[in-house]
């Protein structure tokens, strides 16, 4: 099986959620599906073996992906949280999302710099990885690469990172 069919068949189709217009990807029976989850954590790291240090991942999805990718590449997690849940000193940055505004955040100087792969579940507008990018660049980190399971590419969210290494696991 591909990895783009394993992604299709184990992800559900929501229209009009959260808002109307947005049809919503939910990857909860990948993560339930032992098989398919190691299969995808796998494959979202293949393109970057040996070339990264920590994997980063925003709250709440992309932690789940990024400590996959870390335990199975024998690597570190690096997760960027949601405003208010780090102590100071913090940096942080503001993107808007599809349906809202966002902040991600990371605690100033304390790991040091290191080589990231970048993580989420979904490439959307491209407005939160653009964001983790530069959170993690201003923490001293160089972002090797982004690796989603599903890229939406009638939003170009790539554009907003086109200077990075992309890899989906499914485009469509
Ligand atoms: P972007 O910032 O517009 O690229 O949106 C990507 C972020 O929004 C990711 O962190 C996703 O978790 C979330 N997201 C956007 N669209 C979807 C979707 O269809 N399903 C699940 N998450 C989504």
């Amino acid at each position: 099986q591909s990895s783009a069919d394993l992604v299709r068949d184990n992800t559900t189709l929501t229209p009009d959620f959260p808002q109307p217009g947005i049809l919503f990807r939910d990857l909860s029976p990948l993560f339930a599906n032992a098989d398919a989850f190691r299969q995808v954590v796998e494959q979202l790291a293949e393109p970057f073996a040996g070339r990264f240090d920590l994997v980063a991942g925003a709250e709440a999805r992309g932690f789940v992906l990024a400590a996959g990718v870390a335990i199975a590449t024998g690597k570190g997690a690096l997760p960027l949280r949601k405003p208010g849940k780090l102590p100071p000193p913090v940096l942080s940055e503001s993107y808007s999302l599809e349906y809202g505004d966002a902040s991600l955040q990371l605690t100033e100087g304390l790991i040091p710099p290191a080589r990231v792969l970048l993580i989420d579940d979904v490439l959307a507008t491209g407005g939160t990885l653009a964001a983790a990018r530069r959170l993690l660049e201003r923490a001293g980190h160089e972002v090797v690469g982004v690796a989603v399971v599903i890229e939406l590419p009638e939003l170009k969210g790539r554009a907003r990172i086109s200077d990075l290494e992309a890899h989906a696991l499914l485009s469509e």
